[in-house]
């Protein structure tokens, strides 16, 4: 068992209450690690950590990156490490571990490091004076992730805020420390200055909490479910904090009549499923256009029936456990929900029969459910687990009307011959990500969160710049 403890201005320590929560594989019940459980007490000392460094902000943004780059070198002398710990913290596939966590969290940071060449200065220039805009840092940047992907999130958040000269205090979810403190080993090793990146480990509600509350911390990046993202709304908006939230979706996936849904069944078959559908950009409801309607819930559920459900460590295993035995109850009881509503469970449903180890798993069967009302809960909450409703429509704008029918604004994914047609669809959707023909295709320059609500802001590329600093427009007279 790993015991795990806070990093704050560069040491690791216990919390200062000296309490510990326990940490748990589970697709096993194994005891993995042990971690700190922090109070308002340790953010404060991350908080006077931050406010001790008095260069960072100060250095080039150019030497920055550099620092950025050495953490994703160093992060990628420990891949195979990151897919490992990722897959036992999780109970996700080793295979997604690595091609999708591992490796997303690598490139966070090398990709951040390389936008420093896209960051211009604007100026605009009057006949008798010049403005120029300068990105300033905030101060201290308070960022909060969630356990679906642990690593990943969380080096989306550091990159950017590091690179425009903020120092971090970071709290990942307490059911998912083992990549975080990674980090903070990788971040002590290459030797980043002291007080610069802070992490605290313990339960949302306690050190969370007292994170968002804190006066000194000038910015929130907050990823998690839309109940908690209100919690942080309504604390940090007296004090004018700079906040992003990235919340749920139930995210829908149209099929029209002319799409070549043999040949994407995969993809299709992923967007729904993938990481057992603890993904917030998942496709968990999937309207299906009436003429194909019978033959793609045959296809889909075929497809669906070959996927390998098993030990999270074995190399072609596709779906493993859900986070906790507490969620896995929960998707449980929506799917009896769904039952109850009018639902018919065609595939899955059920516990999977798994080897001994497994027993104590928090593994569920992929689910496909359909003859549900669109209108039902089952299809309009985000249940966020290995379970999929499908609809029947008749008319394009039924579909619309179908997927903009619950309060989320995430993502959709649009299945058509006439990408035309698949755009005019999409600019007709109410969510902050369209796929037309693919889904979870990124390209990190792009605007990513959602609208409704799931969330409120952007972060990508330049719009990660503009989040995590302060604009300043300094106007020179000339005349
Ligand atoms: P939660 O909202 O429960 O938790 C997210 C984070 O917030 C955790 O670190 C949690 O800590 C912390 N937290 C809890 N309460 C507070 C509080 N009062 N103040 C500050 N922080 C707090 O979400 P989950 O971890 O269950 O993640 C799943 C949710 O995240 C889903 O709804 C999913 O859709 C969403 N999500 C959204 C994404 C997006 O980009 N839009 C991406 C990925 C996930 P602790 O765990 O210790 O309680």
């Amino acid at each position: 068992m790993k015991l795990i403890q806070n990093y704050i201005n560069g040491k690791f320590l216990n919390s200062l209450n000296d309490e510990f929560i326990e940490n748990f594989n589970p697709a096993t019940g194994e005891l993995i690690a042990s971690i700190p459980r922090s109070s308002n007490k340790d953010i404060q000392l991350a908080v006077n950590a931050c406010r001790s460094n008095d260069n960072w902000h100060k250095i080039s943004i150019t030497k920055r990156a550099e620092w950025l780059e050495k953490i994703a070198n160093e992060l990628e002398n420990r891949y195979e490490e990151i897919a490992l710990m990722e897959s036992k913290d999780t109970g996700k596939p080793i295979s997604l571990a690595r091609n999708v966590d591992a490796s997303r969290s690598v490139y966070n940071f090398r990709f951040f490091a390389n936008l420093v060449n896209e960051i211009h200065q604007p100026e605009f220039k009057m006949n008798d004076a010049i403005n120029r805009v300068l990105n300033k840092p905030l101060g201290i940047a308070g960022l909060i992730t969630p356990w679906n992907l642990p690593l990943y999130l969380l080096s989306w958040k550091v990159a950017p805020a590091l690179l425009m000269g903020n120092c971090v205090i970071a709290k990942p979810s307490e059911l998912t420390p083992l990549t975080a403190n990674l980090l903070a080993e990788v971040i002590d090793k290459i030797g980043l200055p002291k007080g610069v990146f802070n992490l605290i480990h313990g339960y949302g509600s306690e050190c969370g909490q007292a994170l968002v509350e804190h006066q000194e911390i000038k910015l929130i990046s907050f990823t998690g479910g839309t109940e908690t993202g209100k919690i942080v709304a309504k604390t940090a908006a007296p004090m004018f904090k700079k906040i992003s939230l990235e919340l749920g979706g139930k995210n829908a996936t149209i099929i029209l009549k002319d799409a070549e849904f043999e040949k994407h069944i995969d993809q299709i078959v992923k967007s729904a499923f993938l990481n057992q559908g603890q993904v917030c950009l998942c496709g968990s409801r999937i309207l299906v256009q009436d003429s194909i309607y019978e033959k793609f819930v045959e296809i889909f559920r075929l497809r669906v029936s070959q996927m390998k459900i098993g030990n999270p460590l074995d190399e072609d295993t596709e779906l493993g456990s859900l986070i906790s035995l507490r969620h896995k109850e929960t998707v449980m009881n929506y799917i009896a929900m769904a039952i109850e509503e009018g639902g018919n469970v065609i595939y899955g449903g059920k516990e999977p029969i798994l080897p001994e180890t497994f027993s104590n798993g928090a593994f569920i069967e992929p689910t496909i459910i359909t003859d549900l009302s669109h209108k039902s809960k089952a299809a309009t909450e985000e249940i966020f687990g290995p379970v999929v409703t499908i609809h029947p429509f008749s008319e394009i704008h039924e579909a619309i009307k179908i997927a903009n029918i619950t309060n989320y604004g995430l993502s959709a994914s649009i299945w058509t011959k006439d990408v035309q047609s698949g755009e005019n669809i999409a600019k007709e959707l109410d969510t902050g990500i369209v796929w037309i023909n693919c889904w979870l295709h990124r390209d990190l320059r792009t605007p990513f969160g959602g609208m409704k609500d799931s969330g409120i802001g952007r972060e990508g590329g330049l719009y990660s710049v503009e989040f995590f600093s302060e604009m300043q427009n300094i106007c020179t007279f000339l005349g």
